[in-house]
């Protein structure tokens, strides 16, 4: 079908739930994309931090392909053998202690959210069980992870919401000493704010929110939904701030494209959730394991991640060296950066690199967020560039 039909058909049919560009993807290779009229693109997306390994991985393509044919769902109720090997090797890799499996970001910062106030509640009993997120943070859609977002523009019409959260203004530790007391069981923070505005926090902020939760014995929980597996150019981004958290989210890059999230948890809170207390009909499930296991042993390597890093400051210097007036930075870590603009000409901006063959992302009020699948080659990311300098000019 063609761009156009396929829109007169999406207007009957679909919610209107999403403001689209005007494109109809088709297929793709590597960071390269093609629209239903064989237009070409560089993708800096990965369909929001998602194809971690690119379009058509032969790696991932074979496995699935393998998986399939074998076994594609199992309920929970039995053993399959891809979910225990995807947990070992993140447990492992990460000295935590035990992993459930979701389908989404969302639902993984549900079960870590249930994990926190169960914790609290089998040690302390009822009444501590707030959580405090942040400011200009995302966490999900769900009606208590919208709660759990610190922006006002999402805690509308759904009403009642979930009880029991609080936000704290980033990197202010002041701000953030003030909300915490007898009545708190956790606080939730993205290392960098994606959704957000590609907003990383500060080390030594982090470092003295994670004290003080130790010393209080609130969980300190970390949302690696986007910033997880790889991203940053470490497997998780909280190992760049030299802290240990006593639960991490994941979702987004862990399949490769699959849908397969989960909450990890260390070996403090590893058995709060006991039988019967939390459960999912797909998670886990062997086909999108098998995703999870095949981007992980591509992914979970220092050689990949090294390169994570080094294609993440080439990207970073080369949209810096353009030298554009309208580029007032670029902030972010590995191949998660913002480019920030004057909000005015965002909208136009992407736009026009839209127009010209380049898939990008707008994040906060004046972020155009780039997340290009991390097998990104230096080509791509070379014609990328030149598009940018074509339409941010000098
Ligand atoms: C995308 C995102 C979510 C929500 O994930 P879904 O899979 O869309 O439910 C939660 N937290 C962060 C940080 C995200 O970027």
């Amino acid at each position: 079908m063609t761009y156009q039909e396929l829109k007169d058909e999406e207007q009957l049919y679909l919610m209107h739930t999403y403001g689209r560009f005007p494109v109809a993807l088709d297929h793709g290779k590597g960071a390269t994309l093609w629209d239903t009229e064989g237009k070409k693109y560089i993708d800096m997306t990965s369909g929001i931090g998602v194809n971690s390994l690119g379009h058509d991985n032969t790696a991932l393509v074979d496995a699935l392909n393998a998986q399939a044919h074998k076994l594609m769902h199992a309920s929970n109720l039995y053993l399959t053998e891809p979910m225990v090997q995807v947990a070992k090797e993140l447990v492992t890799s990460c000295e935590m202690g035990k992993i459930f499996f979701s389908n989404s970001g969302a639902e993984a910062n549900e079960g870590m959210i249930k994990l926190a106030r169960k914790y609290s509640f089998d040690k302390y009993g009822e009444g501590r069980n707030k959580i405090i997120t942040l400011k200009q943070s995302f966490h999900g859609r769900t009606v208590t992870t919208l709660k759990a977002t610190g922006q006002e523009k999402f805690h509308q019409y759904f009403f009642p919401f979930t009880e029991g959260f609080d936000y704290a203004a980033a990197n202010d530790i002041e701000d953030f000493k003030s909300k915490i007391d007898d009545s708190v069981c956790a606080v939730m923070m993205e290392m960098i704010q994606g959704e957000g505005g590609v907003l990383p926090l500060d080390r030594e902020y982090v470092e003295q929110a994670a004290a003080i939760c130790k010393e209080k014995d609130i969980l300190f929980l970390i949302d690696e939904v986007q910033t997880g597996i790889g991203r940053t150019g470490s497997l998780f981004c909280y190992e760049q701030y030299g802290i240990k958290p006593d639960a991490v989210s994941m979702a987004k890059g862990l399949g490769g494209g699959v849908p397969v999230g989960a909450v990890m948890a260390s070996v403090k809170c590893a058995d709060v959730l006991g039988a019967g207390t939390h459960g999912t009909t797909f998670g886990g499930n062997p086909f999108c394991c098998t995703a999870a296991q095949t981007v992980l042993s591509i992914v979970n390597k220092p050689e990949f991640l090294k390169e994570v890093r080094e294609k993440g400051e080439y990207l970073k210097d080369s949209i810096q060296s353009l030298g554009s007036s309208k580029v007032k930075t670029v902030r972010g870590m590995g191949l998660m950066l913002g480019i920030v603009v004057d909000k005015e000409i965002r909208a136009s901006l992407v736009n026009q690199l839209l127009e010209k063959g380049v898939l990008a992302l707008t994040a906060g009020e004046e972020a155009i967020r780039l997340l290009p699948p991390l097998v990104i080659s230096y080509e791509e990311m070379d014609s990328a560039v030149a598009v940018m300098k074509e339409v941010f000019g000098a």
